[in-house]
């Protein structure tokens, strides 16, 4: 029930007094969105004053835009990595930040093949709080009633290590979900969750998966949206629904708990939710039976009104698949975020995937804009970037965004491309355009051409013996599989038609390139079971030529052209695997262990 119109919003009415708080915050911060980035800069410099890195370029406590812009160098994370590599090995002092770097927080992008490690203060947990806390009131003005039930949300922490220096290192989100904000949240009708904390919590990845799928299973008439942080994690959920439900019928039906969970807590917090329930096990057992699965969602949680999971970016390649699970049910985008800084949320959350925009909150970070030319070749020393201020972007406009946060990184280039849509009051809107250099992507994974090139390099070593060498290549993200895996089509030179290379050999390649992959790719195959195993498709000699004839059929110039390192047009793929002649999978694991190797 809407409250009365007296603390009504801009943006709608709000569902409780305290949403009308939060959406009141919004159009404040959004009216105001040039003071408060001025403001907002000024408080980062000033708190930072005396840090290495500001006294470095002079700044002489200045705190003002145009000191900022004049002396200090818009960098990349390769820029800051000395600095970073001190404060993991323990240097304690102010280099970035005034306030002691209280973790890291790893990225899924990576640096030489790890993942970046991105410095964080305490204070930083309280702002992506108040971030999380204005997403349900903002779908609270387009979804009612969402206090009536519950959300089956899959979350799940990952493992964290510590730096030589004793500094923790792991994902935002694990910081997230194990600190208190999250663990004491208050209650609140709005956002009550099937998982309890203890299977969220749970860093076992099978039994905390299992648990929250149970649960959801058990509360299934009370759920009213079903989510996971990105597209691809609800898609997994639903893989171990597949291959798990016998299991989870028997412990619905007795009201024991499979024994391969161990956790004790969890063990413990489920004995009190397991009661035998043979009616729902006939349920599960009969949907999950059925040869389709189209529409599982809803047949099984029939209340859905929404998935909350993330499918711009690299994500929109699951929306055909969410789509056949869940009968086609609303996908909302509610927020825009990274391990750098939470950037901003959608005010629109039930709009289609293609028209999402992220208004960012200038409360957040200091935000600037690098106009992207998707043909220039970047800037150098002698022709310094131009840089926009978050207030004045033009709309249909590209731009890199550049973030100056609390934690200290200043300047530094976060790797996104946006596209202004619009404003809300005086806060623009993007659309999600695209990561740079990330060629393409399964899960969390980012790999780059460079990355392929030297997989492809390293893998071909194995073809010497046999006179074999590799003359083209390119690659496709398979999602039709559930996890999806890496294809990589080869055109060889065989020399030696009596000596090629057997199956055993191509096999062995293909765990090769896995092998030189970056990190976040190899945890994904071996941890979190989040990709498959990555398959070469050998495809006939002049199969590349043929491409060529028809990218030039279709007006690209002869001159220029360049074979695409990456494709997911249809025509082209059907065109490769028409002239396929074997395909072959990685037969293991590749070697991934969560410490650094650096
Ligand atoms: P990480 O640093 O591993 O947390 O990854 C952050 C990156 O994930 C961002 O810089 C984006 O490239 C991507 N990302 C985060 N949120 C979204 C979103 N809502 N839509 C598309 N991409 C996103």
């Amino acid at each position: 029930m809407a409250v009365d119109s007296a603390i009504s919003s801009p943006l709608g009415p709000p569902a409780c007094e305290k949403d009308a708080k939060a959406l009141r915050f919004i159009e404040e911060m959004t009216r105001n969105a040039g003071a408060v980035q001025e403001r907002v800069l000024a408080d980062i410099l000033t708190q930072n004053a005396r840090t290495e890195y500001l006294t470095r370029f002079k700044l002489n406590a200045a705190t003002d835009r145009e000191s900022f812009k004049s002396k200090l160098p818009v960098i990349t994370y390769e820029d800051l990595q000395p600095e970073i590599q001190r404060i993991a090995n323990g240097d304690r002092s102010a280099i970035l930040s005034a306030h002691p770097i209280s973790e890291f927080l790893t990225s899924s992008g990576t640096s030489a093949g790890e993942r970046k490690l991105m410095p964080t203060i305490k204070e930083e947990l309280d702002r992506r709080q108040l971030l999380y806390s204005l997403l349900m009131p903002v779908m609270n003005l387009y979804v009612p009633d969402l206090d009536k039930g519950k959300g089956l949300y899959f979350l799940f922490v990952k493992s964290e290590t510590r730096t030589p220096g004793g500094l923790l290192a792991r994902p935002v989100l694990t910081s997230y979900y194990k600190s208190e904000h999250f663990k004491t949240r208050p209650y609140d009708p709005y956002n009550v969750y099937t998982s309890p904390n203890e299977a969220i919590l749970c860093p076992d990845s099978f039994q905390s998966m299992y648990t929250q799928m149970l649960c959801g299973l058990h509360d299934r008439h009370q759920v009213l949206r079903v989510g996971a942080v990105f597209a691809s994690g609800l898609l997994r959920a639903i893989r171990f629904l597949q291959l798990n439900w016998e299991q989870l019928s028997v412990d619905i039906e007795t009201g024991d708990l499979n024994q391969k969970i161990t956790d004790p807590s969890l063990r413990e917090c489920m004995a009190k939710l397991l009661k035998p329930n043979p009616e729902l096990a006939r349920f599960v057992r009969h949907e999950c039976s059925k040869e389709s699965w189209e529409g599982i969602i809803t047949r099984i949680w029939p209340n859905t009104k929404y998935l909350d999971v993330i499918v711009t970016g690299a994500m929109a390649q699951y929306i055909p698949t969410l789509d056949y699970y869940s009968g086609g049910l609303p996908k909302a985008c509610t927020m825009y975020a990274s391990s750098e800084c939470y950037f901003g949320l959608n005010l629109n959350p039930m709009c289609k995937p293609s028209e999402v925009s992220y208004t960012i909150m200038p409360n957040m970070a200091y935000f600037e804009f690098l106009p992207h030319e998707p043909n220039s070749s970047g800037f150098t020393r002698d022709s310094p970037p131009k840089l926009v201020d978050l207030v004045d972007v033009k709309v249909g406009k590209e731009y890199e965004l550049v973030i100056t946060t609390y934690a200290g990184l200043c300047r530094y280039r976060v790797g996104d491309i946006l596209r202004v849509t619009g404003f809300h009051n005086s806060a623009p809107q993007f659309n999600f355009v695209r990561r740079k250099n990330v060629l393409f992507s399964i899960d969390s994974d980012k790999t780059d051409e460079a990355e392929l090139q030297t997989a492809v390099e390293n893998a071909s070593q194995l073809l010497r013996e046999f006179n074999t060498s590799v003359v083209e290549y390119t690659s496709y993200a398979d999602t039709n599989t559930i996890p999806g895996h890496y294809v990589i089509y080869w055109e060889l030179l065989i020399k030696d038609a009596a000596n090629s290379p057997s199956d055993d050999v191509l096999k062995q390649c293909c765990l090769a390139m896995e092998q030189s992959l970056n990190s976040v790719y190899r945890q994904g195959r071996v941890a979190d079971n989040s990709i498959g195993p990555l398959e070469i498709r050998v495809v006939k000699n002049g199969t590349f030529e043929e491409l060529m004839d028809y990218a030039i059929s279709r007006g690209a110039s002869i001159n220029q052209y360049k074979v695409p390192r990456c494709v997911n047009f249809t025509p082209i793929m059907e065109l490769l695997d028409s002239r396929l002649i074997s395909a072959h999978f990685s037969p293991g694991l590749p070697h991934w262990n969560p410490e650094r190797r650096r």
